[in-house]
């Protein structure tokens, strides 16, 4: 493996570790507003909207976890930078910006045209 992994590697497992510390502060955060019992509608459609955001923005995070937890998988295979659709080597350029691509540009963009999963 090369030293060049190593270093996105750290970095990789460095930003898993942030996120699951966001995503555990939230599920915190959202028992908290879950438990408030509120009897006010006007406070609980609030604290039900407060929810959901918080319950979308950990599901990013869950998602960004994953996709990390791919790029970290593929390191382990030495495939790190290789798009998974078709085998080509995914821009340097790309995997800088966005260190847990799974897919080239051209792969993506199709995947996101066909509207299927990232
Ligand atoms: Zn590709």
């Amino acid at each position: 493996m090369s030293e060049q992994f190593d270093l996105v590697k750290e970095q990789l497992l460095r930003e898993r570790q942030a996120l699951l510390l966001e995503v555990s502060d939230s599920y915190e955060t959202c028992r908290e507003i879950g438990q408030d019992g509120v009897p006010d509608i006007g406070d609980m459609s609030s604290a039900a909207y407060s929810r959901d955001v918080l319950f979308n923005v950990s599901e990013t995070k869950r998602q960004r976890i994953n996709d990390i937890d791919v790029a970290l998988l593929q390191i382990e295979k030495g495939e790190y930078g290789i798009c998974m659709e078709c085998g080509e080597e995914i821009s340097p350029r790309r995997m800088e910006v966005r260190p847990f691509s799974r897919y080239c540009i051209e792969c993506k963009t199709n995947i996101e045209k066909l509207g299927t999963q990232s």
